[in-house]
């Protein structure tokens, strides 16, 4: 059985204040005479569920069509955290990580519609992010538009995930998915060189034996 924990992308997306909304342009309609129907889209790569790049936070990191393929498929634990600002040393500390090397975070996030941005949204503080980096995590995955706080100046838990080569996909939608392992596949788009990349991200649950 599979979940998608992908938000559906359409104009109504919300969006970071100030950033680039999601657009859709129909070219060609059959109900006009036309061969077929054929639309264009204009967004930005970090609307809706997508994957930071390490080059959203660092000239020197990689595009998003060279992170490893191995980070965004495989094993993934999904576990519930219960806290209503920050997810902190004390709340990661006390996760059972074991073996885990993608961990998904299901807060009240999943909750906030995908036409609302949640200005209060849930965050890593840095010592958090830095100790689940420490843990030889590859993936990050959350529920919220962002790792740090709506308002962040310093990226300061972008950093520190950046810091261990852990990857970020954001704004997850978890409703109804029960916490356990599961496999997951997270895929962003090839863009060449870029920050970031929109993706379809699914799980599935795994053989019962
Ligand atoms: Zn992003």
């Amino acid at each position: 059985m599979f979940y998608d924990l992908s938000r559906t992308l359409s104009p109504r997306t919300a969006v970071f204040p100030g950033d680039t909304p999601v657009s859709v342009t129909q070219n060609l309609l059959l109900q006009q005479g036309d061969a077929c129907n054929l639309s264009s889209i204009t967004m930005s790569v970090h609307a809706g569920t997508h994957v930071d790049a390490p080059r959203h936070n660092s000239d020197a990191g990689l595009g998003i069509d060279r992170v490893p393929l191995d980070a965004l498929i495989g094993l993934a634990r999904v576990v519930t955290i219960a806290v209503q600002d920050a997810i902190t040393l004390a709340a990661v500390q006390s996760l059972d990580l074991t073996g885990v090397a993608r961990l998904i975070v299901h807060t009240r996030g999943s909750d906030v519609p995908n036409d609302v941005f949640d200005h209060d949204l849930i965050y890593f503080t840095p010592e958090a992010a830095a100790w689940l980096g420490g843990q030889g995590l590859r993936l990050i995955g959350v529920d919220t538009p962002s790792v740090d706080p709506a308002s962040s100046a310093d990226l300061a838990a972008h950093l520190a995930f950046l810091r261990h080569d852990v990857l970020i996909v954001e704004n997850l939608c978890l409703r109804g998915v029960p916490d356990g392992d599961y496999e997951i596949m997270a895929l962003p788009l090839r863009i060449a060189e870029s920050d970031g990349a929109p993706a379809r991200v699914v799980l599935r649950t795994l053989a019962q034996d």
